[in-house]
């Protein structure tokens, strides 16, 4: 199917360009790291002890403990990130997850381009020996005319 379309938009440089730029997306998707959503926060805590500095009014208490919160079906539950290498790589994974979200709002926009190219390319369709035509989307007898390929007029 990837093939068929990027046959039918890629006389245009443009179609080529969106082409090429799903094909860097998915590349890109293909890279990635480990990844997990979630934030890290850091907490000061008091332990309870009366004698212990952290029971002083103002004092700063125990910490900052670093701990990994997520919202995963709902519930949020909270991790405790214990060393500072806990921490780099859930800061890592948070980082990589982000990365993650980016790529695939990139991978919609530019699937939806292609999507319009298709359509405008299908109304410049030549019809095959056979009468049928390459097949796009939307398209109809009627608007497959025989000519040549006209290059899309689409942003
Ligand atoms: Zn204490």
């Amino acid at each position: 199917m990837f093939r068929e379309n990027a046959f039918i938009i890629s006389w245009s440089s443009h179609g080529r360009y969106v082409l090429d730029s799903r094909s860097d997306l998915l590349r890109e998707l293909s890279v990635l790291g480990d990844f997990q959503p979630g934030s890290i926060s850091s907490v000061h805590r008091r332990c309870g002890k009366p004698n212990c500095h952290c029971a002083q009014p103002n004092g700063p208490g125990h910490g900052p403990l670093r701990r990994l919160t997520q919202k995963i079906a709902g519930r949020a539950p909270t991790q405790t990130l214990a060393s500072p290498s806990a921490v780099r790589t859930a800061e890592k994974e948070i980082a990589e997850f982000r990365r993650f979200q980016t790529l695939v709002q990139q991978l919609i926009e530019v699937n939806h381009k292609i999507c319009r190219l298709l359509t405008v390319a299908a109304k410049a369709m030549p019809v095959k020996k056979n009468g049928r035509c390459i097949p796009a989307r939307n398209q109809s007898r009627t608007s497959a005319t025989a000519g040549a390929y006209l290059p899309p007029t689409a942003k």
